[in-house]
């Protein structure tokens, strides 16, 4: 079938279910056709609490379509694939999350939003790329175990003279930018400004000219009348950037980086998804309740 024929399909479909469609930066720009808000992890929290859709299918990963069921349990959530599952969120455990935390009982846990339902379910607060910084210094505790970034736990460390005890996890796709090939690239684009997201190593978020979450980026370019950057995050940003303004140049950080399993989803899986009603998200009810008291604590500082 067409591609065109099938946005078509899902977009007919989309209103026969009253269902709405979520979809991360990081997705496939196929996916964008289809979906009713596109946006980084907090933006898309934050619109799962306020749709009115019966149901919403995430297009993202596995840990964003949990933290959409467990703001909205009375909703069918759904995720076109089980394949899509960040590997960073699976470095952490409860078991020895609740080691590290009898290690430091005074320690408050944050975890980044990449995490597991179970996971946030043993965390005082969730927080993201965007609000990180705010969140650790909003709370009362003076020692915060971090979870899962050791690369984000770091870059907070920079904004904050509270004690992070980071967990020494990372994402594949933003560790392995490396500082020496940015330097060249910089060479090569001295007008260039550098964008970097906070899951990058320090050397590297060190050369930025600013540190940014995906929709940071995606709002400073809008608001900046400069017309070159050199971009360190996945490739969807920059391919979600060519998109709305062509006119301005992009260059992706060497070597470059693309998160397989956010490319995991395709149309035809989300028509599949619609069609069949699958695959369906959902949370133990013990785990959810506590889980969303750490979301919804995050939702209330930013
Ligand atoms: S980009 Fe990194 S953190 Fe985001 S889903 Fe992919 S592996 Fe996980």
């Amino acid at each position: 079938m067409e591609k065109k024929d099938l946005i078509e399909k899902i977009n007919k479909i989309k209103r026969e279910k009253n269902a709405v469609i979520l979809a991360h930066v990081y997705q496939r720009p196929e996916i964008y056709n289809v979906a009713d808000f596109i946006g980084d992890s907090y933006g898309l929290s934050k619109k799962a609490t306020e749709t009115e859709a019966e149901i919403i299918v995430f297009c993202g990963v596995d840990f964003m379509a949990e933290s959409a069921y467990i703001l909205n349990p009375e909703k069918t959530v759904l995720i076109p694939t089980k394949l899509a599952s960040c590997p960073m969120a699976a470095m952490v455990d409860v078991n020895s999350l609740r080691k590290l935390k009898a290690q430091h009982p005074n320690a408050a846990i944050v975890s980044y939003v990449n995490t597991t339902a179970a996971v946030k379910a043993e965390s005082d607060i969730c927080c993201t790329s965007a609000n990180a910084i705010k969140v650790v210094n909003s709370i009362p505790e003076e020692e915060i175990i971090f979870v899962p970034d050791s690369n984000l736990a770091n870059y907070v460390m920079t904004h904050t003279d509270k004690k992070i005890i980071p967990w020494n996890g990372w994402c594949y796709v933003h560790n392995k930018f490396s500082s020496e090939e940015l330097v060249k690239t910089k060479k090569l684009h001295p007008d260039a400004k550098i964008l970097v997201h906070p899951e990058c190593i320090p050397e590297v978020v060190d050369l930025a000219d600013e540190v940014l979450s995906t929709t940071g980026m995606i709002n400073y370019v809008r608001q900046n009348s400069v017309k070159k950057f050199i971009i360190a995050t996945e490739i969807g940003v920059i391919e979600k950037l060519l998109l709305e303004f062509p006119e301005k140049i992009f260059f992706q950080a060497p070597p470059g980086g693309t998160c397989l399993q956010m490319k995991k989803i395709t149309l035809e899986l989300v028509f599949a998804s619609l069609e069949k009603k699958q695959f369906r998200v959902v949370v133990p009810e013990n785990i959810r309740v506590r889980a969303k008291k750490a979301l919804d604590r995050m939702l209330n500082v930013a």
